[in-house]
């Protein structure tokens, strides 16, 4: 058993209570490279951010679990010898999928998991969070649960239609879980393909894609009966139509991508929303940047020629978001 006390890694518990009460949100990143996760630690010292470093089952799959848990470790270092005296920084499991994959990671550093059980039948989605919740706590690990289902694709989570979260049954939920926090369905989606173009209006100035808003009608609903309760939202990139751009215009083909605008993340973290996760965005960059590096430079093929461009654009995303989206800079 490693705590992930030894790895000078905190909990979500007092960011998330300071985050409600402040008006702002934390920023969850997805990492699978050491470069994304270098870009997240500079970012998030450069902001004087707190961070939530998360990884989602095929992160676990493509990098190694050991892997992982030592970049956690080494993020925490790194962020120290930039210097940022006390780093907050959150090592999350982002969609467990069952008891076993929330234990084993509690038992190998994680400082916060979230159990999804949000397509099982109600009465088993708090049965089996309530198992993680009993286990976790037992090592001052934090739980996020999920009420409703998203649509959209993220590695091996995926749903065709989305069903907004009820929030007659948020009270009952949270109680009985002992959940810490709640990732709620109000029209979020994961991926890079949010909505489909007959769910968007067409802007008639650029022909980009409109999405639909959320419905923040079910968050302030939400915030009601819950008072003050951390609330999570998942597929929330916003898809930059200028990386979606330079990623087409250098070969790529990503028609009609289309995001989260980031004026409504933006009222979001104003409210109970005190964690919003953003993957594709990193995505989007990283290729972006390669993809533009190795059109202007077909010589090159030293790794760290374009890996360079696509941390620094990564790290340019990441502060963008802190800063103009989630209000989570100078929180240290
Ligand atoms: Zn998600």
């Amino acid at each position: 058993m490693t705590s992930y006390k030894e790895l000078g890694l905190v909990n979500t518990k007092e960011m998330f209570a300071k985050a409600v009460k402040g008006g702002y949100a934390i920023p969850a990143f997805n990492f699978n490279t050491m470069e994304q996760m270098q870009a997240i630690v500079q970012a998030a010292v450069e902001t004087k951010s707190p961070v939530i470093m998360q990884v989602s089952k095929g992160a676990r799959k493509y990098a190694n679990p050991t892997i992982l848990r030592y970049m956690a470790e080494g993020a925490v270092a790194y962020a120290k010898e930039l210097g940022c005296a006390n780093p907050q920084i959150v090592l999350h499991l982002d969609h467990g999928d069952s008891f076993e994959t929330c234990k084993s990671c509690i038992e190998t550093g994680f400082s916060s998991v979230m159990i999804d059980g949000s397509h099982l039948p109600y009465e088993e989605n708090v049965a089996l969070t309530k198992k993680v919740v009993d286990f976790a706590h037992q090592y001052d690990v934090t739980v996020e649960a999920e009420l409703g289902v998203l649509a959209g694709v993220e590695d091996e989570v995926s749903a065709a239609e989305s069903h907004y979260t009820k929030p007659e049954e948020v009270i009952d939920f949270s109680t009985r879980t002992g959940c810490d926090s709640l990732a709620i369905s109000i029209g979020t989606s994961h991926g890079a393909y949010k909505f489909k173009p007959e769910q968007c209006t067409r802007d008639p100035k650029t022909g980009k894609l409109v999405p639909p808003p959320l419905a923040f009608d079910i968050l302030h609903k939400i915030e009601e009966k819950l008072p003050g309760f951390p609330i999570v939202l998942h597929g929330s990139s916003s898809v930059p139509q200028d990386e979606v751009d330079t990623i087409n215009k250098f070969g790529g083909k990503l028609p009609d991508a289309v995001g989260i605008p980031e004026e409504q993340l933006r009222e979001a973290a104003k409210s109970a929303v005190c964690k919003i996760n953003i993957d594709s965005d990193s995505r989007l960059a990283m290729t972006a940047a390669i993809r533009q590096h190795f059109a202007e430079h077909p010589d090159h093929f030293d790794p760290r020629q374009y890996l360079t461009p696509a941390r620094d654009n990564m790290k340019k995303m990441y502060i963008h978001k802190i800063m103009n989206v989630l209000g989570s800079n100078d929180k240290l």
